[in-house]
């Protein structure tokens, strides 16, 4: 059998996949030229990069709604992100899209979330409100531009421009100064709205299944929604008296199956009604092309009403991310009053640094440029943190001992 190479697999794309999908030859390439791999495409190289990378692995410590220290059963980013990213492959197999950049997408869309979720990501946006605030999505886009460090030729990941785009359009800064480089390709491609519509269906089906673990809500409470009563419903019809964990998992599952349905219908609705005959249009097309039918739209509106009140609102939740929050500004306040405290790796980023040093610069990093302020160089080191490693710096400025 001949090798396969990486032209062979490129025919193939062109002969498999849907008109409006992204080719790997379509990609507008990396900020620093490399050569092709033998038999690896862009994309594929994109989706390994970023497995490899710490901020990967960091989000086994992170919040997604649960303190990630909480118990072992619950999501953290991580699990969420895997969850992303088996159904977007599986939705993007289905409408013949191109399968490695969506799940490229899926497995960095969260990478630059800082400790604690959203109240971290509150806590540092209150702490830089005057060097420019802080948004996961824009760090995350900053990690593989410029943090990650793993290659000798280039600063962070290199991943090619659809990678980067992704994260300043989820941020919605696209008319700022960071959206620049992305404002004149129109919308995003099919592949970057499949991940986008995703992250809620993976959230809104698990946080329910989480919120239920924790005995945060019950079935009889769960009765309120009309999503889960309908799911609940079908699944009596088929399993009469199923009750207990057995139950749980199979209106879980009813309700993921249902909105993964509907959204490949609405989705292929739209992309004929729109008569999408290549990338291209997707670019140009001024509506979103991936989402769900009015119906299961409301139905998730109620879903996440429900969430919203009973679970993310819910007393142990507030509690232990008001005490995220206040561990992130207690040392932030810390490093930046006695940068010495600060691990030399960083402390070489900021442009202070020879100053405090007394004598030369402290030497910068082989090939990076990158030279900030104080703030925000503390700023990138606590969301770079997991939520144990933050508890631990927290302990150890804050707790008299003197262990090491
Ligand atoms: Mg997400």
């Amino acid at each position: 059998m001949p090798s396969p190479t990486v032209d062979s697999w490129l025919d193939q794309e062109d002969s498999r996949l849907a008109p409006g999908a992204l080719r790997n030859r379509d990609s507008r390439g990396r900020r620093h030229p490399e050569p092709a791999h033998e038999f690896r495409t862009s994309f594929q190289r994109d989706r390994e990069r970023i497995v490899y990378s710490s901020s990967f692995r960091r989000m086994t410590g992170k919040t997604q709604v649960l303190v990630a220290s909480v118990n072992d059963h619950h999501r953290t980013r991580l699990t969420h992100t895997l969850e992303v990213a088996q159904i977007a492959r599986t939705v993007a197999r289905r409408l013949q899209l191109n399968e490695d950049l969506t799940e490229a997408i899926a497995l960095a869309h969260d990478i630059g979330h800082p400790p604690f979720g959203h109240a971290g990501e509150q806590a540092l946006d209150e702490c830089l409100r005057e060097f420019g605030g802080f948004n996961h999505n824009l760090y995350g886009l900053r990690r593989v531009d410029e943090l990650e460090e793993r290659y000798p030729g280039f600063p962070g990941l290199n991943l090619t421009f659809e990678l980067r785009e992704a994260f300043v359009r989820h941020s919605g800064i696209l008319n700022g100064p960071d959206g620049d480089e992305f404002r004149e390709m129109g919308g995003p491609p099919l592949e970057a709205q499949v991940v986008d519509v995703v992250d809620s269906i993976a959230y809104d089906t698990h946080d329910i299944d989480d919120a239920l673990g924790l005995g945060f809500v019950t079935f009889d409470e769960l009765h309120e929604i009309e999503f889960w009563r309908r799911a609940a419903e079908t699944v009596r019809g088929i399993y009469p008296g199923l009750s207990g964990p057995s139950f749980r998992g199979a209106v879980l599952r009813e309700l993921l199956a249902w909105q993964v349905t509907d959204l490949l219908t609405e989705t292929a609705r739209r992309i004929v009604a729109q008569r999408i005959a290549s990338a291209e249009d997707v670019r140009r097309s001024e509506l979103p092309l991936v989402g769900f039918g009015t119906e299961m739209l409301a139905w998730k509106q109620g879903l996440e009403r429900f969430l919203r009140e009973r679970v993310y609102r819910h007393h142990r939740v507030l509690q232990m991310t008001a005490s995220g929050k206040r561990i992130l500004k207690a040392l932030f306040d810390e490093y930046t009053r006695t940068p010495e405290l600060l691990p030399e790796k960083h402390l070489r980023r900021w442009a202070g640094a020879a100053h405090l040093a007394g004598t030369a610069p402290y030497p910068r990093l082989p090939g990076r440029t990158l030279v900030e302020t104080l703030p925000r160089v503390v700023g990138d080191y606590l969301a770079g943190m997991t939520d144990r490693f933050a508890q631990r710096e927290y302990r150890r400025l804050f707790q008299p001992s003197v262990d090491l």
